[in-house]
């Protein structure tokens, strides 16, 4: 029988929260620790995929997400300058109904942090983080001034990319800064000559790539949104913004003309964010009495679109170990056995894609324009897309204590199919 424990998270995105619901649902006592003085989402959109659908699935969750979201079906993108298909990866390319779900990260935290709320979960605000220090009767959390901020038996660090807690884990990593980022901005969404059902990219080799990805509602009743995104290298922005908004819009327009209603609601470079990306990965997510859980752990750029949905993963697998095991050295070994394979294997694949779709090289989109994107057509490798992108590959759910969400209850996004 698993001992019901003191735990504090540190972090309300996507893994603390959900860490919050799934160890509250096995009885621990939980809190919520975030610097922000009101827990808030950050950045635009990003693709909920089977792997994470099934984790919000399990916390009785979907209904809300599918109100909200908008179903992607396939994956596209087309060289801007020939439209030769690069890039088409469809769910349905297995079968079994799978498929993403695209949302402004607004619903996903309204939709976690309503649930935490209704859980009874406290959310400490303005309380940031700083160092943890190990005794006898827990992990103390102390904050940036160095004052105490409590003691509990585990620590679990869902702080993200930039945690500084992570530094006591066993074996740290910080995160490589990567060449390219994005502008990125959420805009009302505009259908003509846009799939509702799929991301759609535009590339010129890897050094242009422009992304439509159609995100649903921030609210069951509002208005349908779209994330909009350009690669760009955080080193140019300066130059970038000194040419003027104008000069970028003519650049954008020029790649993919049918982005004109997007760009027309950009009125300045304030309408867009810059999203640097990194790369780490923790050997041992976990120290003494710590765990570490989602980006925290493991950072890349969202080449893939799997970093929300491993930070879900990666809470269901820890509360599955602590589900296992009664005495917190074992639980937080199974929980970084669990997910070792699959973590590392997702990020190699990111790691590896990225110069595919972001880089200043000739000779790798060329092989991916050419050898790569007729490969892609011929069986197997339309499932093994499918596996990859799904985040499937690996099964990472079994050892994680989850199942299958039943995809078939799903006819429709918003409509969930009765009885
Ligand atoms: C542009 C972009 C596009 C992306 N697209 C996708 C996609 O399509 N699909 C996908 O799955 N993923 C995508 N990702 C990745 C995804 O956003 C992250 O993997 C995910 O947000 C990680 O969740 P997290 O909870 O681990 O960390 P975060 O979301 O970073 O949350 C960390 C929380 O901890 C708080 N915090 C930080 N430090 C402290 C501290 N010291 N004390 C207290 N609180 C603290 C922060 O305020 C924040 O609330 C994308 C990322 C970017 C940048």
């Amino acid at each position: 029988m698993a001992q019901l424990l003191r735990i504090a998270i540190v972090g309300a995105g996507p893994a603390g929260l959900a860490a919050a619901l799934l160890l509250t649902r096995d009885g621990h006592r939980v809190e919520i620790l975030e610097r922000y003085e009101a827990p808030k989402p950050l950045g635009s959109g990003l693709i909920l995929q089977p792997t994470g659908l099934c984790v919000l699935s399990s916390l009785g969750l979907m209904p809300a997400m599918l109100a909200q979201g908008a179903r992607i079906e396939r994956l596209f993108g087309a060289d801007a300058r020939t439209g030769r298909t690069v890039l088409d990866v469809r769910y349905n390319a297995l079968p079994g109904g799978r498929f993403g779900l695209a949302v402004h990260r607004a619903a996903l935290f309204n939709v976690l942090h309503d649930a935490v709320v209704a859980a009874g979960i406290a959310i400490r605000t303005s309380t940031e983080a700083a160092t943890i220090e190990v005794s006898a009767p827990g992990a103390t959390l102390f904050g940036d001034k160095g004052g105490s901020l409590g003691t509990w038996d585990l620590v679990v660090d869902a702080s993200g990319s930039k945690s500084r807690l992570k530094a006591s884990s066993y074996r740290p990593a910080e995160p490589k800064p990567l060449a390219y980022g994005a502008f990125w901005a959420s805009l009302g969404w505009h259908g003509d000559g846009f799939d509702r059902n799929a991301l759609q990219q535009r590339y010129d080799r890897a050094r242009v790539m422009i992304g439509v990805l159609p995100i649903g509602r921030i609210a069951p009743a509002g208005d349908e949104m779209a994330a909009f995104f350009w690669s760009l290298k955080p080193a140019q922005v300066e130059e970038v913004r000194a040419r003027g908004i104008d000069a970028w819009k003519d650049e954008v327009a020029r790649h993919w003309p049918q982005c004109a209603p997007y760009l027309d609601q950009i009125a300045s470079f304030d309408d867009l964010t810059l999203a640097r990306y990194g790369h780490h990965t923790l050997k041992m997510p976990a120290g003494r009495n710590l765990a570490v859980i989602g980006d925290a752990a493991h950072s890349t750029s969202p080449q893939l679109g799997q970093g929300a949905n491993m930070a879900l993963l990666d809470a269901a697998a820890l509360a599955h170990a602590l589900r296992a095991y009664s005495d917190i050295p074992n639980a937080l070994s199974a929980y970084a056995a669990t997910r070792r394979f699959h973590v590392r294997l997702f990020q190699a694949l990111s790691y590896f894609l990225t110069p595919f779709y972001q880089s200043d090289s000739v000779l790798v989109p060329y092989l991916r324009d050419t050898l790569v994107s007729t490969v892609a057509k011929v069986p197997p490798a339309p499932r093994i897309l499918a596996l990859m992108v799904s985040g499937m590959l690996a099964r990472p759910l079994a050892s994680t204590g989850l199942i299958e969400a039943d995809w078939a209850k799903f006819s429709s996004a918003g409509e969930p199919r009765l009885g």
